[in-house]
């Protein structure tokens, strides 16, 4: 995600901020500064109020943190290796290497969190007793009852059954336990979420409509958002399930078409890009794997000196990026892809070119098994 900056690291865990996160961090600063804290504490200046609402919404980000890491402690306690947690709207994500392997991890990852913010919810409400007790000023009182409503607030929130909320993976780990199945799991709790989703984006366009402007511009967006990660990741676990077990091997393509490196450009390009279907071309020479001809560096010449220059002075030599062993699983292969800029990846086999193998050799066999599987 690159519209994310990274703030700090925590348990060698990276945690960055989504610049959603701003917005929401102006929103509820003003919303509290202006109407929430003026109701609760009379007659205080504005400046008060800023400096109160400012606290509060460090304070609901510390709590937002403390929340993701609680999934992120449970997962790494479980052999789940976390890539790092992005706060954005009203929340934050882990990002997971891979999906729980059994539905109690799950169970045990998604109550995580929510049982963190009900933990800090109860502190504050027994730091505001106390506070009250010792008959300290009405700004600190009113600020740690504001932690403790948004914190059991944002753990009931997170246990509505709509998946990927954590309610909604409490709901999936339960019924994975009982179908055996993580697909129809997914499925079903995906399922819940949409339904979830639609009811908040309805309940919106009602205020919307009742003159309710703002609450229902919140409940239509939270809605839809909610819409969109149910299918995600929906598409995700499906997409898992179809790679599961196919090797480089399997897909790529192995009617190979090399080029020598003494070749001159310009007949790179008319024998081989204009005649042949291929945009990149292994590079060979004496049976050793050199590098990949690819017809974005030749761009970068211009037309009258191609004669002058040869494919090896054109090429990317061959790397670690570029090669893949042919027995890799196929989602290992995407994800070098993902990294590469060629989209397609080199495959050997005891480091002798066998096969070229494309993103669009991938997306084929989705496509394929999207349209004959029943799901
Ligand atoms: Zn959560």
């Amino acid at each position: 995600m690159k519209r994310s900056i990274k703030v700090l690291t925590l348990f060698n865990i990276p945690v960055e901020i989504n610049f959603s996160w701003f917005i929401i961090f102006g929103l509820v600063v003003f919303t509290l500064a202006s109407g929430y804290y003026p109701l609760t504490d009379p007659g205080l200046p504005y400046s008060i109020y800023l400096l109160m609402a400012f606290v509060s919404s460090l304070l609901l980000f510390a709590s937002l943190l403390a929340h993701e890491f609680a999934h992120s402690l449970v997962a790494m306690h479980n052999d789940l290796p976390i890539h790092g947690i992005t706060l954005f709207i009203f929340g934050g994500i882990a990002h997971l290497e891979k999906e729980p392997d059994t539905p109690w991890v799950e169970f045990k990852m998604a109550v995580a969190g929510p049982i963190m913010s009900f933990f800090l919810g109860l502190s504050f409400f027994f730091i505001t007793q106390a506070l009250l007790a010792a008959g300290a000023p009405g700004y600190a009182v009113s600020i740690s009852n504001y932690l403790f409503i948004v914190n059991i607030a944002v753990g009931l929130f997170n246990l509505v059954p709509g998946f990927p909320l954590d309610g909604g993976r409490v709901l999936r780990s339960i019924l994975w336990k009982l179908l055996g199945n993580l697909r129809r799991a997914t499925k079903v709790a995906s399922g819940f979420g949409r339904a979830i989703a639609f009811i908040l984006m309805s309940y919106g366009l009602f205020l919307l409509f009742s003159g309710m402007f703002i609450n229902g511009i919140w409940f239509v967006f939270i809605g839809y958002f909610l819409q969109e990660s149910a299918e995600a990741s929906y598409r995700q676990v499906l997409m898992r399930r179809f790679l599961t077990g196919v090797k480089a091997k399997n897909l790529m393509s192995r009617d190979l078409v090399t080029v020598s490196p003494d070749l001159p450009v310009d007949r790179l390009v008319n024998d081989y890009f204009l005649k042949q279907r291929y945009i990149s071309f292994p590079v060979i020479e004496d049976d050793n794997l050199l590098g990949i001809a690819t017809v974005h560096l030749i761009k970068e010449i211009d037309q009258d000196d191609w004669p002058r220059h040869t494919v090896r002075e054109v090429m990317v030599p061959v790397s670690d990026a570029l090669i893949i062993d042919e027995e890799a699983e196929i989602t290992e292969c995407l994800s070098k892809m993902a990294n590469n800029e060629f989209g397609r990846l080199l495959v050997v086999e005891k480091g002798k070119l066998v096969g070229i193998l494309s993103q669009r050799d991938i997306m084929r066999l989705l496509d394929f098994r999207s349209k004959i599987e029943r799901y």
